[in-house]
């Protein structure tokens, strides 16, 4: 979660999608959802309708969870699902946790459909689409709108927002990219479709390095706080990259141990930039050596202070370009340790 991201207009819509899910489980863990009549009444038609289209995944298990008969349970499943839809308030809070975790904190038969329930809003809206006339919004949702509205409403950003490689692709059947749950709708299903637990980074990032690790327990417990999210508390202003033997992302003040952990426990980070630390070796001695050519077909000398305004200078074009180039993030630290180690090389090398 290196870079910054704006959510789209369109993931804050599902806000209805999470208020459709808040009220149906409590119609159908309280209240008797087999009146039809009932749900037309406090959704409107064109959701019944739309519900009804997914019966067996968004209807039929509801009469499950209503013929369950512990209503201790059923009003703990509520409690939680309410609490955890607030995680987002929380940030701060180093005290916060989850309290719908079927596989966790609530184990019971009842708190697993539930959260299966739950996810399958997910599949639904994205595979299906979200219907304009349900949402209110300009226009069906789904993955592909999902993905270029965030583009769009990112104009500068063309890089995965987690480890600065592509991130989407445009191909002729649409845009090619993935949707990362932040904390896995398998762990944590009250948070399937919140428009704050969505975001798309690139396919290698969520469905080959991540996959279904959960940021608040892999390897080493930490609380939200110590994670960093690109809607809420990226990293890319706070930490830097430290070349050495093995490369590692450290802060630049106060963060904890923990936090920083996200790079290489969650996404293997600083491991797959070091992999590629020879292409950027290349290219940032290309972009030296093609700054100092053009000085001299200016007719300008390039001697010891001259080769340092280069240098200065180059090191703030790289920066310009962060979000806008692939690896443009890393290849600037690898750039500012080259200057700082391999000073007098670099010397031999373009000014003589
Ligand atoms: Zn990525």
């Amino acid at each position: 979660m290196i870079h910054p991201v704006n959510r789209p207009d369109c993931i804050d819509a599902l806000w209805l999608a999470v208020y459709i899910q808040e009220e149906l489980l409590e119609l159908s863990l309280a209240l008797d959802p087999s009146d039809i009549r009932n749900l037309n009444s406090i959704f409107g038609s064109d959701t019944v309708s739309w519900l009804w289209k997914y019966k067996q995944k968004l209807i039929d298990p509801l009469r499950g969870f209503y013929s369950h008969t512990n209503s201790a349970e059923k009003n703990d499943i509520l409690t939680a699902f309410r609490h955890d839809i607030n995680y987002y308030k929380q940030y701060n809070d180093g005290t916060f946790t989850f309290c719908l975790q079927p596989k966790a904190n609530l184990p019971s038969l009842l708190a697993a459909q539930v959260g299966c329930w739950l996810e399958n809003f997910y599949d639904v809206i994205t595979q299906k689409g979200f219907p304009a006339i349900v949402s209110g919004y300009k226009c069906d949702i789904n993955a592909q709108v999902i993905n270029s509205e965030t583009l769009s409403k990112n104009n500068g950003l063309y890089v995965c927002p987690v480890c600065d490689g592509t991130w989407m692709e445009k191909t002729s059947t649409g845009i090619l990219g993935s949707i990362d749950h932040f904390l896995p709708r398998s762990i944590y299903p009250a948070l399937s479709v919140h428009p704050y637990n969505l975001l798309p980074i690139c396919i290698t990032c969520n469905e080959k390095i991540k996959k279904d690790k959960d940021p608040l327990t892999y390897l080493h417990p930490r609380n939200l706080s110590e994670t960093f999210h690109s809607y809420i508390q990226p990293a890319r202003d706070v930490v830097q990259v430290q070349i050495g033997s093995s490369w590692a992302i450290v802060d630049n003040g106060a963060h904890t141990q923990n936090q920083l952990l996200i790079f290489p426990d969650i996404f293997d980070l600083p491991g797959r930039w070091q992999q590629d630390s020879d292409e950027f070796d290349r290219a940032v001695r290309r972009r030296i050596r093609d700054s100092v050519d053009a000085k001299k077909d200016e007719g300008q000398d390039v001697d010891h202070n001259a080769f340092d305004r280069i240098l200065l200078r180059l090191d703030q074009r790289l920066y310009e370009e962060w979000g806008g180039m692939g690896n443009s993030y890393p290849a600037t630290w690898y750039f500012r340790w080259l200057c700082q180690n391999k000073k007098a090389e670099l010397l031999l090398d373009y000014v003589g």
